[in-house]
C-alpha cells in the first residue's frame, strides 16, 4: 500500500498513475477538499472563478499533455481591447494599448475541473479527508503515517510543498539534516498571494472595447483580468491584490477594491453579483512562516527532492520538486508523473 500525503494536482496524478497500474494506494489529505492550491469556486450564481492556479502557456508541455490525455479543453485568456494602467498612487488611471503577447490559457470549466476528472478516475475510498499528517515512521519493511489515526503502508509519497513537511511532520528516523534544511528553505509558490474575483450580470468592459485587464502599482488590485468562462456566458473579473492590504479588515479591503474598480471602469463595476477573496497565507495547509527570507522559487527544483530515501520508501513530490516550471501546475504534473513512474518501476520492474 502506497500512502500519498496530499490530494493536490501532484498527489492525485500519482494516485491515478498507480490506479492505472493496479497498485494499491491511499491519499491522506488535511483539508476537507481535493485540489490544494487549485480551487475554483462559485458564489450565489454558478459562475466559476479561480482562487488558485489559473494560467499556463505553450511551454507547459507536461500539463498540455495531461489535458490532451484526459480529453480536457482549454482556451485563450481574453485580452481584446484596451488595458487600464496606473503607474503610481498619485497618477490617474490611463487607458493604454499593449502589444499582442504570447497567449496564456485557462482550463475550460475551471482549473478544478482537471482535479475533479483525476478524482473521478480513483475511488472515493482511496482518499481520507481532514487528516493532517504529523508523523511518519519507517520500520524494517513498513511505513506508519500518523494523522488523527494511523495508516500502515510500504512506501510514502510527500505530495505537499517541502516547507510544509520539513516544518510540520516529524520523521522517525529523522530525515538527513541537509534535506530538512533545504525543505525549510524552499519557497512555496504563491503561498502568500491574495486572489480576488467579482462576478457580473454583463461583461460591461467588453461592450466598451476594454479587455477587462488592469495593472496598477497603487493597488489594492495589482493585476486584474477578464474571467469569463470559455463560452463567454458567465462574466467575471479576477486577479491579484497587493499583500500589503492583508492587515486591513475584510470589509475595508473589499471597499477599496470596489473604489479602485469604480475609478477605472465606472459605476457599472460596483454592480457585481459576488465578491470572492482568498488570502492564501491564512491557509495552514499551504502557507508556513519561513525562518529566513526566501526569494521566489528559492530551492524549487533542487535535485535533493528527486532522490528517494529510506531504501526507496520515501518519495518526494509536489510542484516544487520539478526540474522545470517548479511551483506551477506544469511542475505538479511533472512531479506526479515522475513519482508514479518510479513507484511503478520499482513495484513492477518495468519502465512506462
Ligand atoms: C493563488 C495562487 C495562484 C496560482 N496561480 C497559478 C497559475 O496561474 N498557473 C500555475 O501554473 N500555477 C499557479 N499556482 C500554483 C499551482 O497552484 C501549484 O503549482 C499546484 O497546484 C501545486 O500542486 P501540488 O500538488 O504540488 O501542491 P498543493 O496543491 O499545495 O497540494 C498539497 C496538498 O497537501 C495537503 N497537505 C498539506 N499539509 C498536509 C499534511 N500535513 N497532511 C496531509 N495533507 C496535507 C494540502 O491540503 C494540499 O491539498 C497558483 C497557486 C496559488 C496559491
Amino acid at each position: 500500500m502506497i500512502l500519498i500525503i496530499g490530494a493536490g494536482l501532484s498527489g492525485l496524478l500519482t494516485a491515478y498513475r498507480l490506479k492505472q497500474a493496479g497498485i494499491p494506494f491511499k491519499i491522506i489529505e488535511a483539508r476537507h477538499r481535493i485540489g490544494g492550491r487549485i480551487h475554483t469556486v462559485t458564489g450565489s450564481q454558478p459562475i466559476p472563478v479561480e482562487m488558485g492556479a489559473t494560467w499556463f502557456n505553450d511551454s507547459h508541455h507536461n500539463l498540455l499533455q495531461l489535458l490532451d490525455e484526459l480529453g480536457l479543453d482549454y482556451f485563450e485568456q481574453y485580452m481584446e481591447g484596451t488595458v487600464f494602467y496606473q503607474p503610481d498612487v498619485n497618477a490617474p488611471v490611463q487607458s493604454i494599448q499593449i502589444p499582442k503577447q504570447a497567449p496564456s490559457y485557462r482550463i475550460s470549466k475551471g482549473s478544478s475541473h482537471l482535479i475533479e476528472v483525476l478524482n473521478s478516475k480513483i475511488s472515493p475510498d482511496d482518499i481520507v479527508f481532514d487528516a493532517k499528517v504529523t508523523k511518519i515512521s519507517f520500520g524494517e519493511n513498513s511505513v506508519q503515517v500518523t494523522a488523527d489515526k494511523t495508516f500502515q503502508g510500504t512506501q510514502v509519497v510527500l505530495a505537499l510543498p517541502p516547507k510544509l513537511w520539513a516544518k510540520n511532520i516529524t520523521f522517525e528516523p529523522t530525515l538527513p539534516q541537509q534535506l530538512i534544511k533545504i525543505g525549510k528553505e524552499t519557497h512555496t509558490w504563491m503561498e502568500d498571494s491574495i486572489k480576488v474575483a467579482l462576478t457580473y450580470k454583463m461583461p460591461f468592459w467588453q461592450d466598451k472595447k476594454q479587455s477587462g485587464a488592469l495593472f496598477s502599482n497603487a493597488g489594492p488590485m495589482t493585476e486584474l483580468y477578464d474571467h469569463c468562462n470559455h463560452e463567454r456566458s458567465t462574466y467575471a473579473l479576477c486577479g491579484f491584490m497587493s499583500t500589503s492590504f492583508k492587515s486591513l479588515e475584510a470589509a475595508a479591503r473589499k471597499q477599496k477594491v470596489i473604489e479602485q474598480l469604480q475609478n477605472a471602469f465606472g459605476t457599472v463595476a460596483t454592480d457585481f453579483i459576488d465578491y470572492h477573496e482568498s488570502i492564501w497565507s491564512h491557509e495552514e495547509h499551504t502557507f508556513a512562516t519561513s525562518e529566513s527570507l526566501l526569494f521566489p522559487h528559492q530551492n524549487n527544483g533542487n535535485s535533493i527532492f528527486r532522490t528517494t530515501y529510506f531504501d526507496h520508501r520515501l518519495f518526494i513530490s509536489s510542484s516544487e520538486s520539478a526540474t522545470e516550471f517548479a511551483g506551477y501546475m506544469d511542475g505538479a504534473v511533472a512531479a506526479g508523473n515522475r513519482v508514479g513512474n518510479e513507484i511503478i518501476k520499482k513495484e513492477m520492474g518495468t519502465t512506462r
